[in-house]
Order: structure tokens, then C-alpha cells, then sequence
């Protein structure tokens, strides 16, 4: 995390979230127990899906979605170029090939019109982002996707609480994965989650996310715990396994900002309406998007330079914003363009323009719970003036 005196983001954590990550280091059960089963049980609520299987990354979890589905080599996987590089490195991980789709530029989701035309013999799945926590247009690649018979993967990382038309993100996908990276809504510090109403697919993750072992009947532990040599079938491997579980320290944490999750999307909420208020009128400045329907739990708030604007006049803004102490970031620069990728695809730039256009513009800006209406002010006036300085170079 930064060191910014208002950081980019900032982990919120209480005294009861401490006592309960406290009662399991002073338990004894480290690992396989309660904790986990019951943030399983709670995200699966929030997510209004049936299963839900922790995880020690959203990146692992995705990996896991996408072999469960018997997703691999010689398969492509549709996905947006404009995203955190995990949800399409979990394609290249599970050895198929990324295709992507530009961008719509008001949400910043896969454009769903030109999704259709992506989709080829060997596509397997489509792999839709909540891009900033946005769930615009889930329904309609979830329609896309079951017309041509293939599954819906929803990488909803940013997207714990985000709704759509009173649906909850990770409930469009077959198959979907939350993270909890500390600058996410919730934190475990590191872990993820993912959720499906397709039992088997989660007995496969339950399965390949410890060891490949066989899956033990519904409610039952994975393991007795205190003597786990001695469950039946703990040392039978069906499968290539991994261990990508998530610790009871970890899930403890994970419960306890569970039990104050709506309390926490307020505070969210107030955070990006001050944001809306101070910087709306704003003429070079353009705001997070929200169509009809839209509910954003708020991974982080984004704002965009108008178009007139340059990459290194954007890149100036943010270098000078960080010289006042202010966490800011170019989230995110397009993945088609990252070095790995443009050596192993060919991909260059004005592959997938809107993407690019988009990318060379945002700037995240500071977001967390208690962020202080003075806070939210100090960014904003920082923001004008650096916007200012690039406007007077000009003229
Ligand atoms: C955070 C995030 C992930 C998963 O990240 P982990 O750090 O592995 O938990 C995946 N996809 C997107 C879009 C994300 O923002």
C-alpha cells in the first residue's frame, strides 16, 4: 500500500475485526475450519448464489473457474483489454488465448455489440470484467453467452455489493470470482472467492484448491481438522491439485467485514457522491458513468481527461498530484499493450482503440471508507490545479 498522507486506497479494519482474527491465532485451528465455511456462506448470500469456495487469491480463483469449466490449450477465451492484468492472465495460466473486445467508452465494459462478432469455433467462454465495479451490460453478455452455449465467467474482483437491476454481481456468470486484495471493498488481506449455483463446478474448485483431494459429501469438513490424517479420503488425489486455500486468520478477517458489509457500501457510497458533488461541473473532467439500473459498490473512483488532452499531459497531472502527497494512479494501462503480450500476440497500439483512448486518460483517485470530506477536497483542488498548470503550458 502507498505512503501517500490521503493514500489511493486504505484498508478499514475495526477492533472486532481484530478480536476475531485474534480468537483464531489463540484457537489453534490455523487452516480448514469454521472461519472459511462461514465467509463462504456469507458471500454466497451477498452474491445470492448457492456455492461459494475461498480461495487465497481472486487470481488463483479465477484460474480454478476456468479449468473447472475444462478451459485449456487450443481454447480462446473472449475478455476486455481494459482490466487489472490478472483476468487475462488466468487464460494465458490455464494455457488458452485471450480475445479481445474493445471497450464501450461511457462504461468502460466489453462493448456487448461487438462482443458477437468475436466468437469463433474455438471460443470456450467469455470472460466479462465489473470494470470499476460497473455491471453494466452483465445481463447481455450473460444472453450472448447463452445463445452460443458457452459460459458466462464474470471476473467480479471489483464488484462485491455491485448490482444491476437488484442483481448482484457474481450471479450473471456460471461461474464467478471475487478478490480481496486490500484495496478492494472488503479485505482479507490476500484472498477470493468463487461463487456458482453449479454444484459440481464448485466441488471441482473445492477439489483442485486442496491437492486434488476427493470432495467430501455436502457440510461436511474438509478435513476433521485436529487429526486430518485421519478423514476419509485426505490422501486420495483425483486430480491435479493445488493448494490455493484460504487461511482461517484470513477468513476471520473476511467475516467480521462481512457482518458490517452494508455499512461499509454506505460509507462507499458517500465517499463517491462527494467525489460527484465537488467535481461534476468540472468542464475537462469526465465522470464515472452509470446507465439506468446500475448500483456501484465502488472499487475505486475514476475520473478521465476530455479527449483533448495527451497521455503525457495525464501521466503530468498524476506525477504532480503524487508531488503533493496524494496516492494517484493510471489505472489501468491497456493489457493488449503490455510488453509480454505485444511480444507473445503481436498486439500493438490502435488494436482496440477505444481501450487505448480510454486508458491514456484515467487517473484514480484517492477512495477509501473514511475518507474525509476535507480529504475529498484537497484531492479536488489538487486535481484542478495540476489540470490548470497542463492548460496554461498550452496557450
Ligand atoms: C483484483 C483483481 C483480480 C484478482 O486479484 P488478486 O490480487 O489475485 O486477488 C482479478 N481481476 C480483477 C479485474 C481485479 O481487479
Amino acid at each position: 500500500m502507498s505512503s501517500y498522507e490521503i493514500p489511493l486506497s486504505r484498508p478499514d479494519i475495526t477492533d472486532a475485526e481484530v478480536e476475531l482474527v485474534s480468537k483464531v491465532l489463540r484457537s489453534g485451528r490455523l487452516s480448514i475450519g469454521p472461519m472459511a465455511e462461514q465467509f463462504e456462506r456469507q458471500v454466497a448470500h451477498r452474491a445470492d448464489t448457492l456455492e461459494a469456495v475461498s480461495v487465497s487469491s481472486g487470481t488463483c480463483g479465477l484460474q480454478l473457474a476456468l479449468q473447472a469449466l475444462g478451459i485449456g490449450p487450443g481454447d480462446e477465451v473472449i475478455t476486455t483489454p481494459f482490466s487489472f492484468i490478472a483476468s487475462s492472465n488466468v487464460i494465458l495460466m490455464v494455457g488458452a488465448r485471450p480475445v479481445f473486445v474493445d471497450i464501450c467508452p461511457k462504461t468502460l465494459n466489453m462493448d456487448p455489440e461487438k462482443l458477437e462478432g468475436a466468437i469463433g469455433p474455438r471460443t470456450r467462454a467469455i470472460l466479462a470484467v465489473e470494470t470499476f465495479g460497473n455491471t453494466a451490460y452483465m445481463d447481455r453478455y450473460a444472453a450472448i453467452a447463452a445463445r452460443h452455449e458457452i459460459p458466462l465467467v464474470e471476473d467480479c474482483c471489483e464488484a462485491l455489493g455491485s448490482t444491476l437491476n437488484g442483481r448482484p454481481a457474481g450471479s450473471f456468470g456460471r461461474i464467478g470470482v471475487f478478490g480481496f486484495y486490500p484495496n478492494k471493498q472488503i479485505t482479507t488481506g490476500e484472498g477470493g472467492m468463487i461463487v456458482t449455483n453449479d454444484r459440481r463446478l464448485a466441488d471441482l474448485c473445492r477439489s483442485m484448491r486442496n491437492q486434488g483431494r476427493a470432495i467430501p459429501r455436502h457440510g461436511e469438513n474438509q478435513s476433521s481438522g485436529a487429526s486430518p490424517s485421519s478423514a476419509a479420503g485426505w490422501l486420495q488425489h483425483e486430480r491435479l491439485g493445488y493448494n490455493y486455500r484460504l487461511s482461517e486468520i484470513a477468513a476471520a478477517l473476511g467475516v467480521g467485514q462481512m457482518r458490517r458489509f452494508d455499512d461499509i457500501l454506505a460509507k462507499r457510497r458517500r465517499v463517491a457522491e462527494m467525489y460527484f458533488e465537488r467535481l461534476m461541473a468540472h468542464p475537462d473532467l469526465i465522470l464515472p458513468t452509470l446507465p439506468d439500473g446500475v448500483q456501484n459498490s465502488w472499487f475505486v473512483f475514476i475520473v478521465r481527461l476530455a479527449s483533448a488532452y495527451t497521455r503525457d499531459e495525464r501521466d503530468r497531472v498524476i506525477a504532480g498530484m503524487t508531488r503533493h502527497d496524494i496516492g494517484a494512479r493510471d489505472y489501468f494501462p491497456c493489457i493488449h499493450l503490455q510488453p509480454f503480450y505485444r511480444e507473445k500476440f503481436g498486439f500493438g497500439p490502435g488494436d482496440f482503440p477505444i481501450a487505448e483512448t480510454v486508458s491514456q486518460r484515467t487517473i484514480a483517485l484517492p477512495f477509501f471508507n473514511d475518507m474525509s470530506p476535507q480529504q475529498v477536497e484537497l484531492v479536488s483542488q489538487t486535481l484542478e490545479v495540476m489540470i490548470g498548470r497542463e492548460n496554461l503550458k498550452r496557450s
